[in-house]
């Protein structure tokens, strides 16, 4: 007996960056399972409007309440909706079946919040959400029944492997790290790196911010406390493995000694595409996987003394508290300030550690000392 399959209704929110770019891939490949309801983007005028007339969506919304003014937006065939609110409308929507989280950073975790307080399920890309405010949104969810489902690649093969044996068999999760574009780079010469030099990375195409903290290891060590809130375990029972080729997106050891591995091409359409079809399964329209066409795959252990925010970001998540959330925001800061090339990029480190360093933690945050603690990292 065939199955009757509904098309699900998506919200991005964030998409005019990387992901919400590929979302919009996916919804395009995909016509038949999936349908863009909304849109949503800080203030990329040009690319929301072209995405919600391509696909018709039903609402465009721009947090930067100014570009009403600065742009003539007749030609946009969608209901208009402006600031926070508008954005917050979406995620309450109740034709919307999931929410695409890939705003950049800290910002997303109010709507976070919200569409999971409206019982939605939620696609997270946006880490520096669940890394800042893990144990409160573990909260929602417990009281209002939303789900998170993750897109960050290596969250995502965990969470299949996981499907593979089981969460009362894990042992530990390996996350998988491609070592960023600095890997054999000498401590002298990681002195003297340029933005320019590190937003070149040698795997994955992404946004700005992802790719600095890719360089520095710092996303791995994000990705470490993502996985910790996302699965349920200690920073003992998570594990990074360099592993420069990208084939492998993480892997998950069983109570049995047997390791579960997903290997796939490195285009964050397909965890975006199991992101948005799961529990089903869909046929692929993305270029094929082929074994047969890899590079030999390798596996280091990460270097801690050159990439000390990996280490860092294992000793906040061991803390606890408001800690996780401080050096996200104190992260988000030294990246923009690298960026603009007001410091170093050995710099980075130096910054976050002190920021977390001064800071009294907080063992049971609530959701006001958590955007306060993230206000005060960020000064
Ligand atoms: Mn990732």
């Amino acid at each position: 007996m065939s199955k009757i399959i509904s098309i699900k209704n998506i919200s991005v929110i964030g998409c005019s960056g990387s992901i919400g770019k590929q979302c919009a891939d996916i919804v395009r490949l995909y016509p038949e399972r999936f349908s863009l309801r909304a849109v949503a983007a800080n203030k990329d005028v040009c690319e929301a409007v072209r995405q919600a007339n391509e696909f018709g969506v039903k609402y465009v919304a721009f947090s930067d309440t100014s570009v009403a003014d600065e742009y003539n937006l007749s030609g946009c065939k969608a209901e208009l909706l402006l600031g926070e609110e508008g954005i917050l409308k979406i995620c309450e929507d109740p034709e919307s079946d999931i929410i695409v989280m890939s705003v950049s950073g800290f910002a997303g975790i109010k709507y976070t919040l919200h569409a999971l307080k409206c019982g939605k399920r939620v696609a997270v890309a946006t880490k520096e959400v669940l890394v800042s405010a893990g144990a409160i949104i573990k909260q929602y969810i417990a009281l209002y029944g939303g789900s998170i489902v993750p897109i960050d690649s290596e969250h995502s093969a965990v969470m299949q492997c996981i499907e593979a044996g089981g969460r009362e068999n894990v042992n530990k999760i390996i996350l998988t790290a491609s070592g960023g574009p600095f890997r054999k780079m000498c401590l002298e010469d990681l002195y003297k790196v340029t933005p320019k030099d590190a937003l070149a990375h040698p795997t994955w195409n992404m946004g700005k911010k992802i790719t600095i903290d890719s360089a520095t290891l710092m996303n791995k060590g994000l990705e470490v406390i993502e996985a910790s809130v996302l699965f349920d375990c200690d920073a003992d029972d998570i594990q990074v493995a360099v592993h420069p080729q990208s084939i492998i997106h993480s892997m998950v050891e069983f109570k049995d000694g047997s390791t579960v591995a997903l290997l796939d091409n490195a285009d964050m359409r397909n965890p975006i595409l199991y992101a948005l079809s799961y529990p089903e399964r869909e046929i692929r329209k993305t270029p094929p996987f082929d074994i047969f066409s890899l590079p030999p795959l390798t596996f280091e252990r990460p270097d801690f003394s050159r990439f000390k925010c990996l280490s860092l970001a294992y000793d906040v998540l061991n803390k606890g508290g408001i800690y996780p959330c401080v050096m996200n925001a104190a992260n988000e800061k030294a990246v923009e300030l690298f960026l603009n090339e007001k410091i170093g990029f050995m710099d980075i480190y130096d910054f976050v550690s002190k920021r977390v360093e001064e800071t009294a933690n907080i063992s049971e945050p609530t959701l006001l000392d958590i955007i306060e603690a993230d206000r005060y990292a960020r000064r």
